[in-house]
Order: C-alpha cells, then sequence, then structure tokens
C-alpha cells in the first residue's frame, strides 16, 4: 500500500497538465486540434470523471465502454493492489499461476453452454485475431486446411489488428494500411435509415440480408470458409442493431455449411444488454466468443476467446508431447488482470448489475427517443443501456463533423463523456446509472443539439 505522501504524490501527477503535448501520440483523435484544446482526466469514482480543473464529468461511456460497474470500486482496487503484492506476474507458456484456471472456470459458467475453454488476451483486438487463428487452425487440425477465407461485415468493428481491420467494415480503419488479409469477404450491414428510424429496440426490416451469407458462401464454396465473424450490436459503427431473426438465420447458415461462427462480443459483453452476453439475450450461440474490456471494468487490460467444447476438444486429439496452439502473449492471464476479473465478476453478481440494463431498458428508451424532433436528428437507437443519436451530416464540412461538435458540447458545456463516429453520437453508461443520471444525459443532449452548426 503506497503511503499517503506517495498517494498524494501520484494524484498531483495526474491532476497536473503535462508540459509537453506533443511527446503522447494519441490513438483515433485528431492530434493538433486535442492539442490546441485538450481534454484531461485526473481521477473517477462512481459514475464521474474529475479533469483536471476539478470539473465533474458525467460519464455516459463507461470510459470506452468498458467500465461496466462504475469507476473505483473498492473490491476491485483491492483486489488488484492485492495481487500485485503476491505474484506480480507468472509466465503461462508451460506453467501458470492457478487465477486463470479459476477465471476461466467463472467466465464458462456466466457464458453460453458450449462454451467452456478460454484463451486469454491483453485486448478486444487481441481476442479477434486470436479467435481467427484457432478457427484457422482447428480447420487445419482436422483436416480442412482449406478453409482459410473469412467472411464480416460492412461497418463492422473488429479492433485494429491486421485480422481485425481484415474482416472488419469501416473504411477508414483499412484504408490506410494495405489490403490486408487475403480472402476475405463482407456482408452488407444492417443499417437501414429508410425503413427502421426511430426503431425502439430490434428493428423490424431487414431479417432477409442474412440471406447474403449464402450468396458469398455459394460464390467462395463452403469448403473454402473458416469462419463468419459478427458484432452482435455493432458499436463503434455508431450502435447498429441486428434485424429479428437476422443473427438466427446466420447462425442456421453457418450450421448447413459447417462454417463457424465468431461472436465478438467486446461491447455487449458482461451486462451491456441485460445478459452476460447479447448471445444469451438473442438466443443465438457462436462457436467462439470474444470479450475485453468490462471482463475487467477497464482496470487492467485483458481479454478472453470463449472457445466450444468441440473445437477445444479437437485440439486435445494431438499427441501428449506437442504444443497443441502455436500462439499466446507474454501478458496471457496475467495475474493483476485475473485479480482484477474475479473481483469484476463479484461485483457485478453482486449487485445484480446485469440485470439493470433490462430494468432501466424501457426508461431510458424513452429518454433517447425523447430527441427525435430535436434538428439534425435522423434516427435514434437503443438495445438495453446502449444506444446512439444519428445525425445528418454538415453539408458544408466534413463527415463527421456535426459528431464532433456534439461530442465536444457535450464534454464542454454539458460536463458529459461521451463517444462519437463519424456523425453518430454513442451512450454506454456504466451499468450502476440511476435515472436521475439519465435524466441529465438526455437533458443535457436536448439543450445541445439544437445549438449544433
Ligand atoms: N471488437 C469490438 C466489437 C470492439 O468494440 C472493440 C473496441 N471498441 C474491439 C474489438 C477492440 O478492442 P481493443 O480496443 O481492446 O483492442
Amino acid at each position: 500500500t503506497p503511503s499517503p505522501s506517495l498517494a498524494d504524490y501520484y494524484a498531483e501527477q495526474a491532476a497536473q497538465a503535462p508540459d509537453n503535448l506533443d511527446a503522447f501520440w494519441l490513438p483515433f483523435t485528431a492530434n493538433k486540434a486535442f492539442k490546441a484544446r485538450p481534454r484531461l482526466l485526473a481521477s473517477a469514482s462512481g459514475m464521474y470523471y474529475t479533469d483536471i480543473e476539478g470539473r465533474q464529468i458525467l460519464d455516459a461511456c463507461a470510459g470506452l465502454w468498458c467500465v461496466n460497474a462504475g469507476h473505483a470500486r473498492p473490491r476491485i482496487v483491492e483486489a488488484i493492489r492485492q495481487q500485485v503484492g503476491t505474484l506480480d506476474f507468472a509466465p503461462n507458456f508451460a506453467m501458470a499461476s492457478p487465477l486463470p484456471f479459476k477465471l476461466a472456470e467463472r467466465l464458462a459458467e456466466l457464458a453460453p453452454v458450449d462454451l467452456n475453454h478460454v484463451f486469454f488476451t491483453n485486448s478486444g483486438s487481441e481476442s479477434v485475431d486470436s479467435a481467427m487463428k484457432i478457427a484457422l487452425a482447428y480447420h487445419r487440425v482436422r483436416g480442412q486446411g482449406q478453409r482459410t477465407r473469412f467472411i464480416g461485415r460492412e461497418k463492422a468493428y473488429h479492433g485494429v489488428g491486421f485480422g481485425g481491420i481484415s474482416v472488419g467494415g469501416l473504411p477508414n480503419n483499412r484504408k490506410w494500411f494495405g489490403p490486408g488479409l487475403p480472402g476475405v469477404d463482407h456482408l452488407r450491414h444492417t443499417l437501414d435509415l429508410e425503413r427502421n428510424a426511430f426503431s425502439k429496440g430490434l428493428p423490424v426490416h431487414g431479417v432477409e440480408w442474412a440471406e447474403e451469407l449464402e450468396r458469398l458462401i455459394t460464390l467462395h464454396d463452403a469448403s473454402t470458409i473458416a469462419a463468419v465473424i459478427i458484432e452482435p450490436i455493432s458499436g463503434s459503427a455508431g450502435v447498429i442493431l441486428p434485424p429479428q431473426g437476422y443473427l438466427q438465420r446466420i447462425r442456421q447458415l453457418c450450421d448447413k455449411h459447417g462454417v463457424l461462427l465468431i461472436f465478438d462480443e467486446v461491447i455487449t459483453g458482461f451486462g451491456r444488454v441485460g445478459k452476460a452476453f447479447a448471445s444469451q439475450r438473442f438466443g443465438v450461440t457462436p462457436d467462439l466468443m470474444t470479450t475485453a474490456k468490462g471482463l475487467t471494468n477497464g482496470c487492467v487490460p485483458m481479454g478472453a476467446v470463449l472457445v466450444s467444447d468441440g473445437i477445444f476438444e479437437t485440439f486435445m486429439q494431438g499427441p501428449d508431447n506437442v504444443i497443441d496452439l502455436f500462439h499466446g502473449y507474454t501478458y496471457s492471464g496475467h495475474p493483476l488482470a485475473c485479480a482484477a476479473a474475479l473481483a469484476t465478476l463479484d461485483t457485478y453478481a453482486e449487485e445484480n448489475l446485469f440485470e439493470k440494463a433490462i430494468e432501466l431498458g424501457d426508461y431510458w428508451q424513452a429518454g433517447l427517443h425523447s430527441l427525435k424532433g430535436l434538428p439534425h436528428v435522423v434516427d435514434v437507437r437503443n438495445f438495453g443501456l446502449i444506444g446512439a443519436v444519428e445525425f445528418a451530416p454538415r453539408p458544408d464540412a466534413h463527415p463527421g463533423a456535426r459528431g464532433f461538435e456534439a461530442f465536444t458540447r457535450a464534454f464542454n458545456e454539458g460536463q458529459m463523456l461521451t463517444r462519437i463516429t463519424g456523425d453518430v453520437l454513442a451512450l454506454s453508461p456504466p451499468l450502476i446509472v440511476e435515472k436521475a443520471h439519465i435524466d441529465r444525459i438526455f437533458n443535457t443532449l436536448a439543450e445541445i443539439i439544437p445549438k449544433l452548426d
């Protein structure tokens, strides 16, 4: 435990403006604009950040969709503190601490049936690339090594690894970085502002887009396809919901053609949609599931790939003394991350936080839909405790200019942290959110939206 003076020292460091803003290159940021007017966060507790000027900022996005139990929860803080002084690091190659076993068992209990085996990573991007590699190796182990293609979707976000950007479908995340993986094709996204704008919950129209999968499978031949990867709800692309019946149909088509289905639940996992995982809420079980973010409440980087019995057992049929999967990270199953994750899962369970997204779902939906009719608002979308407001792009500026103005005004004038992607403002508050916070979120937006250029 740091002595009080040491704790004060670090708190002071965190609250001071940096001397040199250029030393740190911020990810996914217009660095020149940011440095002209930096947003600097010093501390966090519960539903709020405090910035270096001492202003309280309501966290309407759970940080980056990850702090599902709210900030600085004492049980999690204490677990990390204890762990670092007990076992700070343990190699996971051919040895391990008991912690990742315990955590894997807990995750398997939470997960859909059959997903009983866990491969640990340090982020969502690593989880996606790991899941893709497991899918390829699985087909090869069982003598179908020609199954090397992946099918992703337009507008999908699967992190920033080369695998993830290849199956992902956000043009800006792809175009700078060469051709990506060969043999990847994409389904259409399921956003349809003409038919589905202002839907409440899952949209009614669009199940027919799942049939595109049959077309792509026929085009490439099922025998060449390793897996389909899908976010049950696309988060980073601006909260794009699956039409009713869509995921069920995708599952049927994968089964029909022996293609694996990977659900990327990095955002939808850990209670955001009212169950541990979206797959349970939607009643569709994938063969592999990627997670991260809420796994440790964002405190320590960690991701995990949950793998079905069938896939795992296929790998275990090889010789006893040969490595079954040539893949892993120095920090897979890191003790600090495991300790944080175990304490996080305890917190979720004790406080029934996953149920909050169902209990408050209608209130959240009503708040979001109260924005309908305000200037520039062309759609609002919601499911569980996730939401988005889409603005018409400004005709006289670059795409995303209006969204960025909304985000900036929310932060500067509304003292509220949100997330933007293009002209979509996304919301995903910590699950400890209360009605009063929800009121504040939508009142703030109702004030700033009419001021947008
Ligand atoms: N997959 C999905 C669905 C995500 O939303 C994200 C992050 N927003 C990632 C993968 C990548 O996670 P990370 O940033 O931890 O690498």
